[in-house]
């Protein structure tokens, strides 16, 4: 067995965090309620840098832009090139830089809100910044949450950040052609997150190409509109 050493109990920080994680909560439980008034069905997308959660939403754009009223706000620390690849995708898009921070939190989305028409949106995406760590304890207030995982980051990326799968709605396994060269299997990836979280859906996708992103849209129940 591997000697391991783990954070102790108690300590001045961790009050100090638990006192911040509550109000943070708030804040986004009042994104939520405003999100909700304001009938916008909100999606956060999760993942690492280079994950693909900006190629995914320029496919989801590409399908679903004539269809529904719909922005995306990217986060990023200081570029806007995600929030540039998006809006060529007849999408309204919305960059937050968030310098230093490496996760959105509900705050900086509110005033995300105040920049965004609500009233006149069906559908807001929200991509945040490339990070599978915190972002699981920043809910920003979004209905669905998603995140993705690409083949390329290895067979371990799953098992090794549970909370972020805990607290997510749908796993999207990206880059699968790339599956066999990495030597990982996509399956596993999804059967890895079913055990930390049975209720999490799955779905494979290869992003560059489009492959999967049908059943993305399916599985995020947005696809009435599309066949109608
Ligand atoms: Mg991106
Ligand atoms: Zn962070």
């Amino acid at each position: 067995m591997t000697k391991t050493i783990q954070p102790e109990g108690e300590s001045y920080d961790i009050e100090l965090q638990e006192d911040l994680l509550k109000a943070h909560q708030k804040i986004a439980e009042k994104n939520g309620k405003l999100l909700r008034n304001r009938g916008v069905r909100c999606i956060e997308i999760m993942g690492s840098i280079g994950s693909g959660k900006t190629s995914l939403l320029e496919r989801i754009s590409e399908k679903l832009s004539r269809h529904y009223r719909m922005a995306v706000v990217n986060g990023d620390l200081a570029t806007t090139i995600d929030a540039d690849r998006v809006g060529r995708h007849g999408v309204k898009v919305l960059q937050i830089n968030t310098g230093k921070e490496c996760h959105l939190d509900a705050a900086i989305v509110a005033r995300a809100f105040g920049e965004l028409d609500l009233k006149n949106l069906d559908l807001l995406f929200i991509e945040n910044v490339g990070n599978l760590i915190c972002p699981a304890e920043f809910p920003l207030g979004a209905d669905t949450r998603v995140v993705v995982v690409s083949v390329t980051e290895g067979p371990y990326m799953v098992i090794k950040h549970p909370l972020i799968f805990m607290d997510s709605d749908l796993l999207i396994v990206n880059k699968i052609d790339l599956a066999e060269l990495m030597e990982v299997n996509a399956k596993k990836l999804g059967e890895d997150a079913k055990k930390i979280n049975p209720k999490i859906r799955v779905a494979l996708t290869n992003c560059r190409t489009g492959e999967g992103v049908d059943d993305v849209i399916d599985q995020l129940q947005l696809s009435g509109k599309l066949r109608a």
